[in-house]
């Protein structure tokens, strides 16, 4: 108890912000400030962890640091992510507690470093020896690999993830790790053929330009020159403080240790320059006797290279490619129609299918990581470590964005209904009523939009976003009534203001609005079947694997589940299994929206504290204090109970009540100090107190 209080009057403003006192948002954003200004970018709320992004390199993780927060209560040091590390980890070992860290906030917030930086702790504590050390490597190892293929520079982050992951890390009944398993959740693979201004392609582009020998850039038949490929944004190729080249050697590297074989590698660098060249492929119009333009593959004159080596490195015949280009097969009453392909249609096909050769990439390299750091013998307990993206509202939101705040939407629910479980009921009806109203069911239970759009999508006749559109619109008309006579709050907001083509929905984080083009075609994910069974064709193994359902032996006329269906299904899984585990949380912050250091952007914060729910958290936290009073009526009317206290007590009030709490041997699990008042938490104690001084 002694090192906490001496440390809390080191403290620079306050280190939880259940002590705060008088507690309003200015006073919450005033210590924010206060801390961050002072290098402190840790503050809990409770055991909740807030991390603000320094953007810089603080000497805060030392392997002294490490050493300092080992095995210590989380209270007794100043806020760190290590403290809440350590907690989950020794819960974990020491108490047989299945553990999940649940990181959020916007991109750019530090989620992703927060995770490596717990993944890193529980590397640094638990057990060495040859054995635990090379899975200790493999399951940090994991890391460059998966970013270098699925994060790219956005404007918000040069080193933005744009993909979900779970990872689930499997100890033994020593608490030494054992592997791990990795989800991950829909790639951002529009990425891959366009790019917003200001933005990049995935890393690995870039990387493999500049960084492979010149000779396996000639066996990959690629140029070093960004400018040759039409996937390759140039207005920000080159990017401040990334070293592409030194990164694809650290890829390679963590390749190697996380266990693919050189073959493998070279199979996955023949499929990005592949991505790449098909980017490259370009279409003419062939007119035809009826009138009608059909696709055609240019050749290259003096481009390039010639047309050949084009496809030789996508493994495909020309003529293959090119029919694969040129028709499109539909299924009509069990009849097979071909129908051509005019240049736009072509252009469509080609993107299609480099994103679909992408994100497959992807989730191979996820499945073959999965194979390397399997565990085959029994797992005791798991820790789970979530890096999600965050909320995202842009200008422009379409279907990625509907999806990822759906997926935020839900982790928020869970958050809400975890820590609350925790509080009381009276206090859940007072404080946090706002979390329950229907936006839930309305957004996501069968009836849900996910749901219409998939029925959408089957129905069979003419389907279009705006017929999608339009019965959104019924539907939520309908429910709105009904709503309306439930409560005023209604999450799905139609109004005349509304730009033609788009909806809006009032997430928990904000008013959204969601232009409807292209949300039918991204949820059908469908890929010609034309395409895929071109691509079973190509002789590459690895490019074979990706396609099995382009094997003419396996024609599978059922249709594949729907974008939409696949990750409302991840996403229901993702959410049983954090259910399961005692929930840690590390809620990031970004201070501002220059990626600077020393810049703390008040309106954004606000912004943000206000969207994470933090307040309404340190008011439930508080609210299990279920007493406090400010320090000198405290000491008046209890320093009778002590004889170092009475009759008079000289020196600051604060410290007259910690003598006569020390005194009276109260527990120290069932007071906190605040900034000018103690904090109470069980009317036992306040009982007890009361109980003594009336015997005096
Ligand atoms: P997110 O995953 O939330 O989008 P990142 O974790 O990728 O954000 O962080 C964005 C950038 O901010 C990082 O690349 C790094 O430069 C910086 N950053 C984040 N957290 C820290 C930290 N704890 N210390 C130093 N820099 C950080
Ligand atoms: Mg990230």
């Amino acid at each position: 108890m002694e090192v906490k209080t001496s440390l809390l009057d080191n403290m620079i403003g306050v280190g939880d912000m259940v002590l705060l006192e008088p507690l309003s948002e200015d006073s919450f954003l005033e210590n924010l400030k206060n801390r961050f200004d002072h290098n402190e970018i840790y503050t809990y709320i409770g055991s909740v962890v807030i991390s603000m992004n320094p953007y810089r390199s603080l000497p805060i993780y030392t392997p002294d640091k490490v050493e300092e927060y080992r095995n210590r209560n989380f209270y007794e040091l100043s806020p760190h992510i290590y403290a809440l590390a350590d907690e989950a980890y020794r819960s974990l070992r020491d108490q047989d507690k299945d553990q999940c860290i649940l990181i959020t906030g916007e991109s750019g917030a530090g989620k992703t470093e927060a995770s490596k930086l717990v993944m890193s702790y529980v590397a640094a504590v638990c057990g060495k020896g040859q054995e635990v050390n090379k899975v200790k490597e493999q399951l940090l190892q994991s890391n460059p690999v998966l970013e270098a293929f699925g994060n790219a520079k956005t404007v918000r982050n040069d080193n933005s993830s744009r993909f979900g992951k779970y990872m689930d890390i499997e100890f033994d009944f020593k608490g030494d790790p054992l592997g791990g398993v990795i989800s991950n959740y829909l790639l951002e693979k529009s990425r891959v053929v366009k790019q917003p201004r200001g933005e990049r392609n995935f890393h690995i582009f870039y990387q493999l330009l500049s960084g492979a020998s010149d000779d396996t850039l000639k066996k990959l038949k690629l140029h070093r020159d960004f400018s040759k490929y039409n996937y390759l944004s140039l207005d920000s190729a080159v990017v401040n403080g990334l070293d592409d080249a030194a990164n694809f050697r650290t890829v390679r590297n963590a390749m190697q240790i996380v266990g693919f074989m050189e073959d493998e590698v070279q199979s996955v660098l023949e499929l990005v320059a592949a991505v790449l060249k098909l980017g490259n492929i370009e279409f003419k119009p062939e007119s035809r006797c009826n009138g009608t333009d059909e696709s055609r593959i240019k050749d290259k004159n003096g481009g390039l290279m010639d047309e050949k080596q084009e496809t030789k490195s996508l493994f495909l015949m020309k003529s293959v490619l090119e029919r694969a280009f040129s028709y499109r097969t539909v299924e009509a009453k069990m009849e097979k129609v071909s129908t051509t392909l005019n240049v736009a249609q072509a252009y469509y096909a080609r993107d299609a299918l480099a994103k679909n050769l992408y994100s497959r990439l992807f989730s191979w390299l996820v499945t073959r990581i999965n194979e390397s750091i399997k565990v085959t013998k029994t797992r005791h307990k798991v820790m789970g470590v979530l890096d999600i993206y965050g909320f995202e509202i842009f200008e422009d939101n379409s279907f990625e964005q509907f999806i990822i705040n759906y997926c935020n939407e839900k982790l928020q629910q869970i958050f809400i209904e975890l820590t609350l479980r925790e509080e009381q009921e009276e206090y859940v009806r007072e404080v946090c009523l706002w979390f329950y109203i229907s936006v839930f069911n309305m957004l996501y239970n069968q009836n849900g939009i996910l749901a219409m759009l998939d029925e959408e999508c089957l129905r069979p006749g003419t389907v279009t976003d705006e017929t999608f559109l339009d019965k959104l619109n019924t539907v939520c008309a309908e429910h709105q009534h009904f709503e309306s006579r439930l409560s005023k709050n209604s999450k799905f907001l139609t109004d005349h203001s509304l730009p033609h083509s788009c909806f809006r929905i009032q997430h928990y984080a904000g008013k959204v609005l969601y232009r409807v083009e292209g949300f039918v075609d991204k949820n059908n994910d469908l890929l010609y079947r034309d395409l895929s069974q071109a691509m079973y064709k190509a002789n590459h193994s690895l490019i074979k694997q990706l396609f099995p359902e382009g094997n003419p032996a396996k024609v599978n006329l059922k249709r594949p589940p729907t974008a939409g269906f696949q990750f409302r299904a991840s996403v229901g899984t993702l959410m049983r299994n954090l259910q399961t585990k005692n929930p840690n949380y590390i809620r990031c912050i970004k201070p501002n929206d220059k990626k600077a250091s020393h810049i703390f952007t008040e309106s954004l914060v606000r912004h943000q504290v206000r969207y994470l729910g933090l307040m309404e958290n340190v008011r439930v936290r508080r609210a299990g204090y279920a007493f406090r009073q400010a320090y000198e009526p405290c000491l008046e009317r209890y320093k009778m109970l002590c004889k170092r206290t009475w009759p008079h007590w000289r020196g600051p009030a604060r410290e007259g009540v910690e003598v006569l709490m020390a005194d009276l041997q109260v527990p120290a699990e069932e007071f906190s100090y605040g900034r000018s008042k103690i904090f109470i938490r069980n009317p036992r104690t306040l009982f007890f107190l009361e109980e003594r001084r009336r015997q005096c």
